[in-house]
């Protein structure tokens, strides 16, 4: 039976660290706020909204959504950028995707200033990353690999293998754990033979958002698993992309869902804002 990696537990503590931090900046007048723009009507969106706000609230971050209408169009969506840009009071902006398909989401990260991208989408912390650079990085595959710290889990000439190529996720994974000294292998939905490539990983983090898709003849025994989805099963109830059941029993270790890699990415964007706002102090 594989250890459970308690990402509820390791981004509570990660809070606690920010809360002393944040006490510390209060005590010298500097109060760290983040902005947060959402644009429609994503149920799904509004939830991670929520949670964020929460946490700003846990760690004494302040705070501040801006709820734009379907109707935006992207001179408003530049406009309210630019504005939060040069608020000196705003210390980090997230746009939280997916808007509307008609607005260009690229572009509004490219305006978002490097100085206040907290979520590490602006493409010159992207490359930032890439050359492995102080930056901020994106906020999923960073509590993966404090997770993996909390956990003593080695990276390190390990065989890594990514399922999912997205911007937010796959992409800056593969980033993350090549900056660990992993080897790395990245795949997606064109990749032939993919269960031959999973089977070799030592961990196999899964970014895909398919229910029950990594089964347990998918995974080496011994395998460190990291599930990313956040599905819907047919009850209804919230599960990722590993079929946990099976895959707990061959795994070494593996994050639930929910309580696994959702609440990390949650805390390392409150990393991230503290860290904007020293920077900026
Ligand atoms: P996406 O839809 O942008 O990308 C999915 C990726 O999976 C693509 O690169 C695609 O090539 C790959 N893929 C699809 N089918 C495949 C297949 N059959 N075989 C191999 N690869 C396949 O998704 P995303 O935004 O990266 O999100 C992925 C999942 O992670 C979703 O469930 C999402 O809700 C979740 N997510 C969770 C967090 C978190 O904090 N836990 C953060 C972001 C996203």
């Amino acid at each position: 039976m594989a250890i459970i990696l308690d990402g509820k537990e390791t981004a509570r503590k990660v809070r606690e660290g920010l809360k002393t931090e944040v006490l510390e900046l209060r005590k010298s007048g500097i109060v760290p706020r983040l902005a947060v723009i959402m644009v429609g009507d994503d149920n799904a969106s509004k939830i991670y909204v929520r949670n964020k706000s929460k946490a700003c609230d846990e760690v004494g971050i302040e705070f501040e959504e801006h709820l734009l209408s379907e109707k935006t169009t992207m001179k408003e969506l530049l406009g309210l950028i630019d504005e939060l840009n040069n608020d000196k009071k705003i210390n980090g902006i997230l746009l939280q995707s997916p808007i509307p398909s008609n607005l260009d989401i690229n572009e509004a990260f490219r305006r978002i200033s490097p100085e206040k991208d907290v979520d590490g989408f602006n493409p010159v912390n992207v490359g930032k990353l890439v050359l492995a650079q102080n930056t901020f990085i994106s906020c999923t595959p960073f509590g993966i690999i404090k997770i993996l710290e909390e956990y003593n889990i080695p990276i390190e000439g390990k065989n890594a293998v990514v399922i999912g190529r997205s911007n937010i996720v796959g992409k800056p994974m593969l980033q993350c754990l090549l900056n660990k000294n992993a080897t790395v292998t990245i795949c997606h939905s064109k990749t032939k033979n993919l269960k031959e490539i999973t089977k070799k990983a030592d961990i196999l983090v899964s970014a895909i958002g398919r229910p029950k898709f990594v089964t347990k003849d998918m995974v080496k025994e011994g395998a460190v698993v990291i599930d990313v989805g956040i599905n819907r099963n047919s009850e209804g109830k919230v599960c990722g992309d590993v079929d946990f059941e099976t895959v707990k029993d061959i795994a070494s270790s593996i994050t639930p869902v929910p309580g696994g890699v959702g609440p990390m990415t949650v805390a390392m964007l409150m990393n991230n804002v503290v860290k904007a706002t020293k920077q900026q102090n």
